[in-house]
């Protein structure tokens, strides 16, 4: 077995380097052109066969190791988000609006640097890797992109691996439960109409506003009275926009929302009562309101016997690592894609450190994390993919 604590430990400078590189370009879902040029280049650089604009900007390469052997497929996401930063870094992002705050940039980098470390030990690698630099994850739509460009075509993977940094961790800990582990996503858009009037006359009108509160609160009672208290499921209004001035009742309202899962059982239970909630308060209040759900992603869920040998190999690579079995979230990934008829397991890895300040949420303008994950990524994510190829 490599020594793959060591291995990552000389990568150390590299790595943080080419992160905080990152961090300052950050770029848009399907936009992630320098940095899939830069990926593109290193692979290269390392002797495999590189294919570029997978799903527009995905890229994929190919570690063919010297003796046959199963096909695992190692999984990174690239894009950045939407977000102003605001933290003081002097890493910080050099475009203004846009931000690595999910750390897509430390996944990046931890591909690379297990693509490095894998290189190292190719003439006694059984199978190979098939390194997926994915784009568009925060739009739920770059494994679908790259599906439908063949990525699990030829050769088609056996197992697939991947890992995300998490903020809500400690660094030093491993989130690796078996089963569900990120949720499956559904979106959904309600317009309520009524008739418009008078705020002094409501007897004269049709109020979307009054129709659209009980909206809300009804459509909270799925998850409390509809789903069984076993099961987890989250149902968020994220937003309701009405009106435009103190006197007048307006003609519409309209709420957005999510809707978070883990089985499809429980998902078409939701959508069922979603919809009957959404006719019933629309006759009981008559106004007309139109509903629509729609599901984004499956959840991402954990095969029990390559989990269980991905906990062994991160276990015996980095014994200092804490395991939490436990661990798992309401979040969506769209990496759930590439595990659907493929076993797989998708892995947390801590990134907190309180002391530091570097324990801001997901998605939050001052999300940053304690760099030290990154060569703990590179251990156990190369540890993982070596319990498959890499024999002792
Ligand atoms: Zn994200
Ligand atoms: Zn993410």
């Amino acid at each position: 077995m490599p020594d793959y604590r060591a291995a990552a430990e000389a990568q150390r400078e590299e790595l943080q380097a080419r992160r905080r590189d990152f961090h300052q370009h950050p770029e848009l879902s399907f936009q992630e052109i320098r940095t899939a040029g830069i990926v593109a280049e290193e692979l290269q650089a390392l002797g495999m066969e590189v294919q570029t604009g997978v799903g527009k900007t995905g890229v994929v390469a190919i570690l063919e190791g010297a003796q046959d052997g199963p096909t695992v497929l190692v999984r990174a996401d690239m894009d950045a988000l939407p977000i102003q930063e605001e933290t003081a870094a002097e890493y910080a992002s050099l475009h203004d609006g846009v931000m690595h705050a999910c750390g897509h940039d430390g996944h990046t980098t931890i591909a690379l640097g297990v693509a490095k470390l894998l290189s190292e030990h190719r003439d006694r690698l059984r199978g190979r890797v098939k390194f997926v630099f994915q784009p568009a994850e925060e739009l739920g739509a770059g494994a679908q992109a790259m599906c439908e460009d063949g990525v699990l075509e030829d050769p088609r993977p056996d197992v697939t691996l991947g890992l995300h940094l998490w903020n809500t961790m400690p660094v030093g800990t491993i989130g690796i439960a078996t089963g569900p582990t990120f949720a499956a996503v559904s979106i959904f858009e309600i317009t309520v109409t009524g008739r418009g009037g008078h705020g002094a006359l409501p007897h004269e009108t049709r109020d979307p506003i009054v129709a659209a509160a009980q909206l809300v609160g009804a459509l909270q009672s799925i998850c409390s009275r509809d789903v069984p208290a076993a099961d987890q499921a989250v149902l968020s209004v994220t937003s309701f926009n009405a009106g435009t001035a103190y006197n007048i009742i307006p003609p519409a309202a309209k709420l957005t929302g999510t809707m978070r899962n883990f089985s499809p059982k429980i998902r078409d239970l939701i959508t069922r009562r979603f919809y009957e909630i959404c006719a019933g308060i629309g006759s009981a209040m008559a106004c007309k309101v139109d509903a629509k759900m729609t599901h984004l992603t499956d959840p991402v869920v954990n095969d029990a016997a390559t989990t269980e040998r991905v906990r062994t190999a991160i276990q015996r690579a980095a014994p200092s690592v804490i395991l939490d079995e436990d661990e798992r979230t309401m979040g969506g990934e769209d990496v759930g894609l590439f595990m659907t008829d493929i076993p797989g397991t998708y892995f947390l890895v801590g990134s907190a450190n309180e002391e530091r300040g570097l324990n801001f949420g997901h998605h939050h303008p001052r999300f940053d994390f304690d760099e030290e994950c990154l060569p703990i990524g590179v251990t156990t994510l190369a540890a993982a993919v070596g319990e498959f190829l890499l024999p002792d």
